[in-house]
């Protein structure tokens, strides 16, 4: 059930999906890139900003009632969801959580606003589902940092003025007092000392390269981002210079869940055309839906979706801000690997209610199932996600018994 407040929210992020969302978002496919003005258009309803406190201008929402927007957006455009995703999700997570006052009173009122949209750096080449593998590096010098190294596929890349960038700062000593105890106690070497820097992407060396060719969330730039020795003072460092790994899965339990809404919103999306579809089109006579086959194809992704979306609730319900915990990113993960892998299945089977139509570019699903693909992928990939959810119930166990 939702409060009222949520159902004002969902009418308000529906109303504009419908509106000036969903009839764009072919062409924004096509086009591969949505206009910037449809971000300012988000942020005057507040929707860059949601889970930003008041008093950096925020709409101050709870992590429930922006999940019910992003789906809302979602329904309307995955790349564009995604953007606001990275947006309201680990950036603003980051600065609250780690941030200082200055640092916030700085950044956070520009990121509700829109006036600065923010980007997430953390995967490179050689450290996708093993972040800890990173090679970029943040040195210590003249009471600043240099930061060298290359990312990939950073989201809003080319768009974005700000950037968290993960970098190492030292060799091990990382991780939380938990991961090092842990790996300790397996005889694993310690985690890299990695640190999350503010990089304003106007600074001196930081350059955008080459834009990803992708499946889907063709709208969403997705860009590698070389880092040629940008100077950033020491008011850009997000709290302990070794603690930016544990800093980076803390705000990945966010982000987790508004990956879950958004494969929520594909998933309706992709549900709604199906059914349309169903009841329009004629074969042997009749409707497509008065076939018990179509018909409980149609059944079963409208139950699968209620449960997607229910446990993506419950999840955000249960959050608790704070420091990365094995329960919470557990609940993130379950969240996020249900919902994508029925996105990526109500998509597979919408294609299939529509038929040879299905497979053409003119209609939505096919769009739906190529965006539904990449929430199976970014942010963890399901495998990560399993072996996530998995050592949370097995290993103090299994610690225990060694
Ligand atoms: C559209 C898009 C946008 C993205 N945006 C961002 C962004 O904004 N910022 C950012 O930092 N990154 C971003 N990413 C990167 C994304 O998070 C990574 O692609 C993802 O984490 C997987 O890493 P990888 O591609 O290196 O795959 P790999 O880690 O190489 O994995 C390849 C395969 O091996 C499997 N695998 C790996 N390790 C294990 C294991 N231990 N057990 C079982 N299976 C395993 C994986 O599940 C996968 O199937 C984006 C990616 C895409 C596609």
């Amino acid at each position: 059930m939702l409060t009222s407040e949520q159902v004002d929210v969902q009418r308000l992020a529906r109303d504009f999906a419908d509106q000036e969302i969903a009839p764009r978002a072919a062409a924004w496919d096509r086009e591969r890139g949505f206009d910037r003005a449809v971000l300012d258009e988000l942020a005057a309803l507040g929707f860059m900003g949601m889970l930003v406190p008041e008093r950096y201008d925020g709409l101050g929402l709870d992590v429930p009632t922006y999940v019910v927007a992003l789906e809302e957006i979602a329904r309307g455009d995955a790349s564009l969801a995604l953007a606001v995703a990275i947006q309201n999700g680990p950036v603003p997570h980051l600065l609250l959580e780690h941030g200082t006052e200055e640092q916030r009173r700085r950044w956070l009122p520009r990121l509700a606003s829109g006036e600065v949209v923010a980007g997430f750096a953390l995967s490179e080449e050689g450290a996708g589902s093993d972040a800890s593998a990173l090679a970029t590096t943040a040195a210590e010098e003249d009471g600043g940092w240099t930061l060298t190294g290359s990312k990939r596929w950073v989201t809003n890349g080319g768009a974005a003025g700000l950037v968290v960038v993960f970098a190492r700062t030292g060799g091990g000593g990382g991780g939380d007092r938990e991961e090092r105890r842990e790996g300790e106690a397996h005889g694993r070497l310690a985690r890299p000392a990695i640190g999350a820097f503010l990089v304003e992407t106007a600074a001196q060396g930081y350059r955008v390269g080459e834009r990803e060719a992708t499946m889907g969330h063709r709208a969403s730039e997705t860009v590698s981002v070389h880092l040629e020795g940008v100077r950033v003072g020491p008011d850009m460092l997000l709290g302990d210079p070794a603690g930016g790994l544990g800093q980076a899965l803390g705000a990945l339990d966010l982000g987790r869940i508004g990956i879950g809404a958004q494969a929520v919103g594909i998933a309706q999306a992709a549900m709604e055309h199906a059914t349309a579809y169903a009841c329009e089109r004629r074969q042997f006579g009749r409707p497509l839906a008065r076939f018990g086959a179509v018909r409980a194809k149609l059944a079963a992704m409208a139950a699968r979706i209620a449960a997607s979306r229910a446990l993506v609730m419950d999840v955000a319900r249960r959050w608790k801000a704070g420091p990365h915990s094995r329960a919470r990113a557990a609940r993130s993960a379950m969240a996020k690997l249900v919902a994508s892998e029925t996105a990526a299945w109500v998509t597979d089977q919408a294609v299939h209610v529509l038929g040879g139509y299905g497979y053409m570019r003119e209609f939505p699903v096919e769009r739906l199932m190529r965006d539904a693909k990449g929430t199976e992928i970014f942010e963890g990939t399901s495998e990560i996600m399993r072996l996530v959810i998995g050592r949370s119930m097995t290993e103090r166990r299994i610690a225990g018994a060694t």
